[in-house]
């Protein structure tokens, strides 16, 4: 029993210590003291204590046998406990876009470019005022607004200033903002260019 405790410990140790770094098999079995058991105790580390150690069946760039942590901070409990279903329901419904800053998930963060986007499951209302883990009182965060996202409530841009943000914007720019909300609004678009060509 120590010597499983022992190894989980090195691992997590490993892995915290190397944030952002690929790790392939050899290396973990051999920081977990060359026991059989590595994998799962990498596992442990995930599904116990929440770090989002990534493997190729969470991201296409990595290889079978290759894992990556690239952020420090567990996922808190209660998000472990949602199920997968729920999760990429609401990550979809939000368009994997944080709720709050407007991050979209996998891109370089716009506060902190030297970040990829990671989006965690948030509650709208907080458990502490009476949220419900349903989906209707979730939504995707991102890492660095779920850091800050207890006591803090930013406000919604007003389309007034919106408006005057995409006119001053380049041309290609307003373009991909023409593509996003295409891609979000397929129907009310297609509605659009209908209603102009009749
Ligand atoms: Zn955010």
């Amino acid at each position: 029993m120590a010597k499983k405790i022992g190894a989980r410990t090195k691992l997590r140790e490993h892995f915290l210590s190397n944030i952002g770094k690929l790790m392939d098999s050899d290396e973990l079995r051999e920081v977990a003291g060359g026991i059989t058991e590595w994998a799962r105790r990498v596992r442990e580390l995930r599904t116990e204590e929440g770090y989002q150690i990534q493997t190729h069946n969470d991201r296409s760039g990595l290889k079978p046998g290759q894992y990556i942590l690239d952020d420090p901070t567990p996922q808190p409990a209660f998000e472990r406990a949602i199920s997968k279903e729920t999760r990429a329901f609401v990550l979809d419904r939000n368009g994997f876009t944080c709720q709050m800053c407007g991050a979209v998930a996998g891109e370089p963060h716009p506060y902190d470019p030297s970040r990829k986007t990671r989006l965690h499951i948030g509650h709208i209302v907080d458990k502490s005022q009476g949220g419900t883990d349903d989906a209707s009182n979730l939504r995707a965060l991102c890492s660095v607004c779920n850091e800050g996202a207890s006591n803090l409530t930013l406000e919604r841009p007003s389309v007034q200033k919106l408006l005057i943000q995409v006119r001053r914007a380049k041309g290609g720019d307003q373009l991909e903002l023409l593509r996003w909300l295409i891609q979000k609004f397929p129907n009310q678009a297609r509605e659009l260019l209908e209603d102009k060509s009749t």
